[in-house]
């Protein structure tokens, strides 16, 4: 069932039965999508691990490295010794190939939210799965991985972005993510009420919002490129200590560029990869309304550029190098 979980999802197909087991524990679908995972013994390095894929729908590399452990799991060949909730955010649109069906999922998961529409109904879904696995697990630290792919080519191709909060990233997290090949981390400057954000303020999780490469459909993966990755997976799923790396390059927000126009332009390649660095007087973006930005003394990267968003929404994010944010 483990192996054919993901397909199923994709074509409506409900499996004969919801719940059922494997070598080293058992699956239970708990919601569309969702799959909580009980392991037969807890060990004692063992996190409350929540591994999330397609909160934004056209975003498959995750969902393929999710598919190839799940696989391991049911042929023996992983063993689960830490409870574990697979989560594959937007169905529809993960059918699609899609972003999303009405808007951005990852910008929902906020306690009290009162939006209507399909990803709002979703995001309440969700957060309220997520609540009541961490109740369950109480005893045991938390952890939440959101798995993305970006939209555009990086200088740093897998990036990790931590979601501005009061709960401190424990040091062991940044050696686990250069041990997964990570090769970047951008520190949030303030709440964005992503999914691993939810987790982080909420539940006090070590998350995260991983950007594993660029988007690609279904089969046109590198999955070579994930396999540290994986293996980060597996290790938690199987409640041994992940493999450890060395530091890895700190961002941080130094200006949060926002569309104020309808004149709105950013003055550098549409495709221009995340992280591309600009030197001083370089003009970033003119806006009808707030006028040009240059880069001032020190110069910036460019994260998550997108000249077409709605009047006051981000256009793109400038940062800098953090040392100060390098592990110790
Ligand atoms: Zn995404």
């Amino acid at each position: 069932m483990l192996s054919h979980w993901l397909e199923w999802t994709l074509d409506d197909k409900t499996p004969s039965r919801r719940t059922g087991t494997f070598a080293s524990g058992a699956y239970q679908l708990i919601a569309p999508g969702v799959l909580a995972l009980t392991p037969e013994d807890i060990s004692d390095n063992a996190r409350a691990c929540v591994f999330s894929a397609a909160i934004h729908g056209n975003e498959t590399a995750p969902v393929e490295l999710l598919g190839q452990w799940l696989c391991a799991l049911e042929a023996g060949a992983a063993k689960l010794h830490a409870p574990v909730l697979v989560i594959l955010g937007n169905i529809p649109a993960l059918k699609a190939q899609t972003r999303f069906v009405e808007t951005n999922l990852n910008r929902l998961f906020e306690r009290g939210l009162d939006r209507q529409g399909f990803e709002a109904d979703r995001a309440r879904e969700l957060m309220q799965i997520v609540d009541a696995f961490f109740e369950r697990y109480a005893a045991l630290p938390r952890l939440h991985y959101d798995l993305h792919t970006a939209i555009r080519q990086s200088r740093y191709p897998r990036f990790v972005v931590e979601p501005f909060s009061t709960t401190v990233t424990e040091a062991e997290q940044w050696a686990w993510l250069a041990g997964a090949d990570m090769q970047a981390i951008l520190h949030q400057h303030q709440p964005s009420f992503t999914f691993s954000h939810y987790s982080r303020h909420y539940h006090q999780a070590q998350a995260f919002t991983f950007e594993l490469g660029r988007v690609a459909p279904f089969g046109q993966n590198d999955l070579a490129a994930l396999a540290p990755m994986g293996a980060l997976l597996a290790a938690l799923g199987a409640g041994e200590t992940p493999q450890s790396g060395g530091a890895l390059p700190h961002f941080r927000v130094e200006h949060e560029l926002k569309r104020q126009n309808e004149a709105f332009t950013l003055c550098f390649d549409e495709d221009v990869s995340n992280f591309t660095r600009f030197e001083p007087g370089t003009v970033l973006a003119r806006d009808g309304e707030a006028g040009d930005f240059t880069v001032g003394s020190t110069p910036l990267h460019v994260v998550f550029p997108n000249a077409h968003v709605e009047l006051g929404a981000r256009a793109a994010l400038l940062v800098v190098p953090a040392d100060d944010a390098a592990p110790a």
